[in-house]
Formats: structure tokens, C-alpha cells, sequence
């Protein structure tokens, strides 16, 4: 019903009649673990919350209707629905994933493979023949993610998911970074797309949540059922929260997506500066596939300075505005140097094939006013 309306009216419409013993505008917080039944036979369609609850069944809805899913499942972390995706495979599935994958996700992947549950290819996914290489018959999840973590490399979704459909693969893509005001993965051939909650679809910093939307509903029911079985499922005052910070997400990106774009400009003029990757600049690489598979730039950036990690503690020691911290997508502006924060996990090899050097920083744009933002910055150039 509601999926032919604007992003704007999905997130700012009202459901009353989800509440029919009180019709309240704001949406009620069923935190009950358990429902009455009619009867002991027929079982109510909310019966035990760790299966359904009507704030996660809420959430899932509007989520849906935003991506232009069948449904999905909303988890108590993105990491828990990164674990569902993976849960479903058949022992032994072979799993290609972005050599520069968010650092969670590539942690996953590498120890279920060292324990010989799932195979895994990490390949540079915005190179041709870097990723037909391990394309086979037997390829069971193409993992995409783009923009990529830290360094904002676009892969082309349409391209890079037919390409797996043909062997038979399903396609899912991590849609973090842009949201579904910015990116729509399944209109490009994806099967699944996944969330991490906590960042900016909640936006306010104060919780975690993930959530994994599929486009077919046979999907959606076996997500369904193993998340069930897992214990995945996310808290019903947490999806209330998040059901909450959605209302405001359009007008939310817009500004951190402005602030963004001043800061690429800003940072790319500086000779301190080596490279600023930002989609919406021309001269960042995959600019032009951006411009078509995505509708805005998003509000993440990282540069690189020039001097190695002493430059970049130098910078970030200087900064008074800005929070050293690892999260991404909230009100407040924060940095972080992915080599030893966000990528930790990855190995010195894999980070330098992947193109994380220790003088890398990375910024999530916040909602503070530009001029605050770039003043700041300022500072962390002179304590350089
Ligand atoms: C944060 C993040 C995750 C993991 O989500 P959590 O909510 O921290 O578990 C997965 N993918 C991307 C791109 C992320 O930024």
C-alpha cells in the first residue's frame, strides 16, 4: 500500500490503526515477551516476541517499503544480520566478499571459513578481472558493499550482480553507507540488502540494530525462521527507537550529505591533503558509476595525509570538535583512522592490499553547521 509513496511520506506517516486499542499517533512499545491466545488452538499472529512483536513487525514494514522489499527481519545488530545471511548457506558454500568489506563483516567471514563452515574469497570487486577470477557454478552469496569502508570505492551493483545471478548465486548488498534515500539495491538485482540500524537510519547514536530485507517473500520466511531459531531478533523498544530516528532521516542526510560535500571540496584544495575519496567528487575513482546507481554522494569521506601515522595523530590529536571515535551516521562528526580502529582485524597484508595506509582518516559528517566543522579541520592541519 504504502510502497508507491516518497521516502518522506513512508517514514512520516502515522500507523494508528496498528494500535486498535487506543489509535495513538506515536506508536505504542509492546515489550511483553509473550501474547494471549483466543484459544489453544489457533495461535494469535503475535504469540512470543522473540518470533514477532508488533515495534520489530513495524520497523520491518517501513524498511521494506523504503528498499522496495517483499519484508525482512529486524536483528538486535548489523552483525547479527550479517550472521543471518550467512546462517542459511549450506555447509562449505563458497561466499565472494570486497577485499576493503566493512572490518565485522570481514572478521565473520574469515574465522567461519577457518572453521571450515563457509569458503571465502575476498577480491577488489571494482576490477574486472579481480572479481570474474573466482566466479564459479558452485558460488552460493555474492557479497557486495558500496560505497566500501574506509576508502568509498564504488562497485557496480547491476554489473557485479547479474554476473552472480548467472551462476546461480544470490546477491546481497551492505547498504550502510547511503541508506535507501541514496541507494536502492534491489532495483539494481541484489536479492537481499542489508543494514546496520545503528548508524544513520537510527542516527542519534544510542543503540544497536541491524536489519536484513529480502525481495522475494520465500526469502523473507526462511530469514524469518532463522532468526527465530538463532535468537537474532532486536528488542522491541530498540525498534521503536528506530522507527523513531527514521522519521527524520531524509531531512537528516540532506544536511550531512552538504556538510560532506563542502568538506571534500574544502579538504581536496589542501597541499597537506594526498587524496580525498568522496563519490561526489570528479576526481574520486568510480565517480561516474555513482552518479548513476546512487541519487547523492552520502555524508562518509576519508583523505589521506601525507607523513604516515605521525601525521595522522598529530591531526587528530588537534581537532576539538570533532570525535575520535568509530561509528559512523550519527548527529556528531566523527574520525577515526581505520588502520588501527574500524580495521583492526585486518591483517598489515590485507590492509595494505586493500588500501588502508596509517595516515588514512575517515569522517562521518554530522549535522553540525559547515563552517564549525571546517574551522575545525583548519585546527588539525596547524597542530600538523
Ligand atoms: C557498522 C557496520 C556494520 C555492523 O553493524 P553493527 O550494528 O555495528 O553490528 C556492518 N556494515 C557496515 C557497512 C557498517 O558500517
Amino acid at each position: 500500500m504504502t510502497r508507491s509513496k516518497k521516502p518522506s511520506t513512508i517514514v512520516a506517516a502515522a500507523h494508528p490503526d496498528l494500535d486498535p486499542a487506543y489509535g495513538s499517533v506515536g506508536p505504542a512499545i509492546w515489550t511483553s515477551d509473550t501474547f494471549r491466545w483466543p484459544n489453544q488452538d489457533d495461535k494469535p499472529a503475535f504469540d512470543y516476541s522473540r518470533t514477532v512483536n508488533p515495534n520489530r513487525a513495524m520497523l520491518a514494514r517501513t524498511l521494506a517499503d523504503l528498499e522496495g522489499a517483499a519484508g525482512g527481519v529486524v536483528t538486535n545488530s548489523g552483525q547479527s544480520a550479517a550472521l543471518l545471511a550467512l546462517l542459511r548457506l549450506p555447509a562449505g558454500a563458497l561466499v565472494v566478499a570486497p577485499h576493503d568489506c566493512y572490518g565485522g563483516t570481514y572478521r565473520l567471514l574469515e574465522a567461519l571459513e577457518k572453521q571450515g563452515k563457509i569458503r571465502c574469497t575476498f577480491v577488489d570487486q571494482t576490477d574486472d578481472a579481480a572479481f570474474a577470477a573466482p566466479l564459479s557454478d558452485d558460488l552460493a552469496l555474492l557479497w557486495i558493499e558500496t560505497p566500501s569502508n574506509p576508502l568509498l570505492r564504488i562497485t557496480d551493483i547491476a554489473k557485479r550482480a547479474s554476473a552472480a545471478k548467472q551462476r546461480g548465486a544470490l546477491v546481497l548488498a551492505d547498504n550502510t553507507l547511503l541508506s535507501p534515500m541514496r541507494q536502492r539495491p534491489l532495483d539494481l538485482g541484489c536479492d537481499l540488502v542489508l543494514h546496520s540500524t545503528t548508524k544513520i537510519l537510527n542516527g542519534h547514536s544510542d543503540l544497536f540494530g541491524g536489519a536484513l530485507l529480502a525481495r522475494d517473500a520465500a526469502l523473507v520466511e526462511e530469514l524469518e525462521w532463522w532468526s527465530n531459531a538463532a535468537g537474532l531478533n532486536g528488542s522491541a523498544f530498540d525498534a521503536s527507537q528506530i522507527l523513531r530516528g527514521l522519521r527524520t532521516l531524509p531531512l537528516r542526510i540532506e544536511r550531512q550529505e552538504s556538510n560532506a560535500a563542502r568538506v571534500a571540496d574544502w579538504l581536496s584544495a589542501r597541499t597537506e591533503v594526498q587524496a580525498v575519496h568522496f563519490p561526489g567528487l570528479k576526481s574520486s575513482t568510480g565517480n561516474e558509476i555513482a552518479a548513476v546507481q546512487q541519487s547523492g554522494s552520502g555524508f562518509m569521506l576519508s583523505f589521506q595525509l601525507r607523513g604516515g601515522k605521525a601525521a595522522a595523530d598529530r591531526f587528530v590529536r588537534a581537532l576539538e570538535l570533532i570525535t575520535l571515535a568509530s561509528s559512523l551516521g550519527g548527529f556528531s562528526t566523527l574520525i577515526c583512522t581505520p588502520s588501527t580502529m574500524t580495521h583492526r582485524g585486518m591483517p598489515p597484508e590485507a590492509q595494505r592490499a586493500a588500501g588502508i595506509a596509517p595516515d588514512l582518516l575517515r569522517l562521518s559528517v554530522g549535522l553540525e553547521d559547515s563552517d564549525d566543522l571546517i574551522a575545525d579541520l583548519e585546527r588539525g592541519f596547524s597542530g600538523h
